[in-house]
């Protein structure tokens, strides 16, 4: 099965409008939105939700009633988690899960239980199926939950004899990013023109190919700075980096996210052109032949 993640070094660069635009043009496929921090390509699709998981990432401290008070467990936690102030308790969000205070603690009144972090959901969009999550704020389990959502992905994909997975990777260059393209089949990355533009595009460009990953590159609004947009288009030569399709600024985008419809359900729009012409290339990518 072709799994194929759409990326951008970092957030609002139409990463999602064109992952779910691509979906769409894909017959048989399934949608994993791997931004778990900030998920919103189920609100680009107005999807309904079918299934709900919960995801445990780690585990923290927790103190009973035979606590002593003897404060050890707050001296010896390097993370601060320990709070004073009647008896004794562990905030959540500073605790790290390493153990110590378990070990020490003289009354063994601390136990680790595991830590609900997030959720993670099937949904469906015109009868196919959409993989999002949520990690709870203040939780830094991202990567983890990414790779239960592309678990899953994969899973629907093989019940339902899905064909491809369309990624809305994880925007950055971190954890998250990474854990939306290991094992993946192609890499589509979106650069913007701005000042800033070939600083993120270099950035995600070393990510994916130090994962090994093939890839190619779309110049998203990419009229909205000719000068920026030949600049890219002049380092993907230098680096041997195919670009896929430039996409034109479009007033529609907007409109469709309004509607909840992805854009390029938009028959005249110019950036749904645009996309079709991506999809095209995409399709004989994923036959072998070269973009
Ligand atoms: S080490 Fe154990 S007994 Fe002492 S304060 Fe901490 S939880 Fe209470
Ligand atoms: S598990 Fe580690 S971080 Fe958490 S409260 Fe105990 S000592 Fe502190």
């Amino acid at each position: 099965m072709f799994q194929l993640a759409i990326v951008s070094g970092k957030g609002g660069t139409g990463k999602t409008t064109l992952a779910g635009s691509l979906s769409l043009l894909f017959q048989n496929h399934v949608m994993a939105d791997c931004d778990v921090d900030a998920p919103n390509l189920h609100l680009l699709m107005n999807s309904k939700k079918e299934v709900s998981l919960e995801y445990y990432g780690g585990k923290k401290a927790e103190i009973s009633d035979s606590c002593i008070s003897c404060g050890i467990c707050e001296r010896y936690c390097r993370f601060d988690a320990i709070v004073r102030g009647g008896p004794y308790r562990v905030d959540p969000y500073s605790c790290e899960g390493c153990g110590v205070c378990v070990a020490i603690c003289p009354a063994k009144a601390i136990t680790m239980r595991e830590n609900k972090s997030g959720e993670y959901f099937l949904s469906r969009f015109d009868g196919n199926p959409l993989i999002h999550a949520l990690l709870n704020p203040g939780e830094e389990t991202s990567g983890g939950l990414v790779a239960e959502v592309r678990k899953l992905a994969i899973k629907v994909s093989e019940d339902e004899r899905r064909d491809i997975i369309v990624i809305d990777g994880a925007p950055g260059i971190g954890c998250p990013a990474a854990s939306s393209i290991t094992g993946v089949s192609f890499v589509v990355i979106v650069a913007e023109p701005t000042v800033s533009g070939i600083f993120d595009l270099e950035r995600i460009v070393d990510t994916v190919r130090h994962f090994r990953r093939e890839c190619a590159v779309v110049i998203n609004k990419w009229d909205v700075n000719h000068g920026k947009s030949q600049l890219i288009e002049e380092w993907c030569r230098e680096k041997e980096i195919s670009i896929l399709g430039k996409i034109p600024f479009d007033e529609r985008v907007e409109e469709a996210t309004v509607l909840g419809v992805p854009v390029v359900s938009m028959n005249d729009s110019p950036a749904a052109v645009s996309i079709k012409s991506i999809r095209e290339k995409l399709e004989n990518i994923l036959h072998g032949g070269k973009e």
